[in-house]
């Protein structure tokens, strides 16, 4: 391989060592402040830390391609859940919900590609991936696969009650985020007008 022993990491291993320097690390812990879990896409430039101002140990964060509401996301969902009842017993010291899930999908996403029957067949072609799974991952209507995962996270049985759920489309010209599911309890009927 030609590019053996090259690093793409040098400028930010250097900014690494600054921010290590800083001190930024020091002080998080393992709840997150803003007792929020964010879904979203593996996207650069759906950055949350940048579209939601997160600092270190305010949010937890899971990413991938289009933001989707996978089995693994349930998994952790339903793990992190888990351990926050753990930590954190119900009673007067805390109120509220453990944490709430935010998935949130974005205009102009990657994933479209998918809903290209040509690319969408090579591409299960070379990774032995079902077309209809493929197809199904495609976020093309932001707004409506949203609200489909979100209700994906309302209805997964694994899941803490002490957990809410909301849906968000965070808008690429505009740099705003539209809630279009408001929050509410895992496991609870959805909300009016939260249908697809
Ligand atoms: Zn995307």
């Amino acid at each position: 391989m030609t590019n053996a022993g090259t690093t793409n990491m040098g400028a930010l291993l250097e900014r690494n060592r600054a921010f290590a320097a800083a001190g930024r690390h020091e002080g998080p812990t393992v709840m997150p402040k803003q007792r929020a879990f964010v879904v979203t896409c593996l996207d650069p430039r759906v950055e949350p830390a940048g579209f939601l101002g997160l600092e270190p140990g305010e949010a937890m964060v899971v990413r991938n391609a289009g933001g989707r509401v996978t089995p693994e996301v349930l998994l952790d969902l339903a793990f992190v859940g888990a351990l926050a009842e753990r930590q954190v017993p119900e009673g007067p010291l805390f109120e509220g919900p453990l944490f709430e899930v935010a998935v949130v999908h974005h205009t102009d996403c990657g994933t479209g590609m998918l809903a290209d029957e040509g690319f969408r067949r090579g591409f299960a072609a070379r990774t032995g991936a079902s077309e209809e799974s493929l197809a199904h991952e495609a976020v093309v209507e932001p707004e409506r696969t949203v609200r489909a995962d979100v209700e994906t996270v309302r209805e997964c049985s694994w899941l803490s009650d002490r957990v809410t759920v909301s849906g968000h489309v965070y808008d690429l010209d505009s740099g705003l985020i539209r809630t279009v599911v408001e929050a509410s309890p895992v496991g609870s009927p959805a909300p009016t007008g939260g249908a697809v």
